[in-house]
């Protein structure tokens, strides 16, 4: 299978009806041994210090790795896409935009869906079939969610991981079935975590130091029971058809979807306080403003840049909101 680049998730089941790999740019970046080299690549290129690190990145992935065909979301996730297609065609790159609908409309989702579909050859029906192909995938990934918040025998690392991994399934999705049923029946096996833990939501893009991030919250008598946008990488609201279910899948649209569906989660999970991450550089840093006055809880908020690893000013700032959560539990 040709491989296909993706700057977010984006409607899977189209590119393997057509025959593509989708590979998700952004896991390849997080999981080299030294993302920062692929930034480099992308600054010597001309790429401005005060753009963001994921674009740099996944640029600089692009033209390590060989891909050639590149689907760029254009909107519904970030508008620098838009360049970065730009500069991808000039490094000569098939880069081609894929444009989620502006809202959560099931009518235009089906008008962009079908034009996605003609577009690398396929159609609607074929995608479908895929998409009761990848069905187990994803049932897996949420039940490994669900093990998370439901029984506490899953860390909030391994919760990331694997449903950040659901956009492209890693490259092979019936392997990434078999490994998660594995680690599924692992993690069957084990102790729950302490029923005192702080339970924490992470809302907000996936952040450039998670590796480091997840354990340094349980070092500390706390665990990410809910990390939203990941979530939503499995199509939790699956619906009955694929125009459904990119309808439903929230991250695309405005923060009210988002907000609505991060409520729920919030109170379902009980979580104590909430970690908002925000990406340097990145216009969805303003919507803090936005989450910090619709959470009802404590609100943490985190910036990350290009340090793939927690520095010592965040994990101070983390010890301070988790001990902050700890005293007023003991208050209460
Ligand atoms: S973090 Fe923000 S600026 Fe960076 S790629 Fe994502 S949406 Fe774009």
């Amino acid at each position: 299978m040709k491989k296909i680049g993706i700057t977010t998730t984006v409607p899977v089941e189209i590119l393997l009806a057509a025959g593509y790999k989708p590979v998700d740019l952004n896991n390849v970046l997080v999981s080299a041994p030294d993302p920062t080299r692929y930034v480099t690549i992308a600054e010597r290129d001309g790429f401005p210090l005060n753009c963001c690190a994921w674009i740099k990145g996944i640029y600089g992935v692009c033209l390590d790795s060989g891909i050639n065909d590149v689907l760029c979301v254009t909107s519904g996730d970030c508008s620098n896409t838009i360049m970065l297609m730009e500069v991808l065609k000039l490094k000569g790159k098939n880069a081609m935009p894929f444009a989620y609908p502006e809202r959560p409309d099931k009518e235009e989702m089906d008008y962009v869906l079908e034009k996605m579909a003609a577009t690398f050859g396929t159609t609607l029906e074929a995608a479908t079939k895929i998409r009761q192909k990848v069905q187990s995938a994803r049932d897996l990934a949420l039940k490994l969610d669900e093990l998370t918040w439901k029984e506490n025998i899953v860390s909030g690392w391994e919760n990331h991981l694997w449903l950040v991994s659901a956009s492209d399934f890693n490259g092979d999705y019936h392997k990434y079935t078999k490994e998660l049923q594995e680690l599924i029946e692992t993690c069957n096996g084990r102790q729950p975590y302490p029923g005192n833990e702080i339970r924490v939501g992470y809302i907000g893009v996936p952040s450039v130091y998670a590796k480091e991030l997840y354990p340094y919250i349980e070092k500390h008598g706390a665990r990410v029971v809910f990390n939203e946008i990941q979530r939503q990488f499995a199509m939790p609201s699956p619906g009955k058809s694929l125009v459904e279910q990119y309808t439903n899948y929230t991250y695309p649209y405005s923060l009210n979807e988002r907000l609505a569906d991060i409520k729920t989660e919030l109170k379902k999970r009980r979580v104590d306080g909430v970690i908002h991450y925000v990406q340097a550089f990145c216009h969805r840093g303003i919507g803090d403003v936005v989450m910090r006055s619709a959470i009802d809880l404590p609100v943490l908020t985190l910036e990350g840049n290009a340090d793939f690893y927690l520095n010592g000013h965040v994990k101070t700032r983390i010890d301070a909101f988790l001990d902050m959560i700890e005293r007023g539990r003991r208050k209460r």
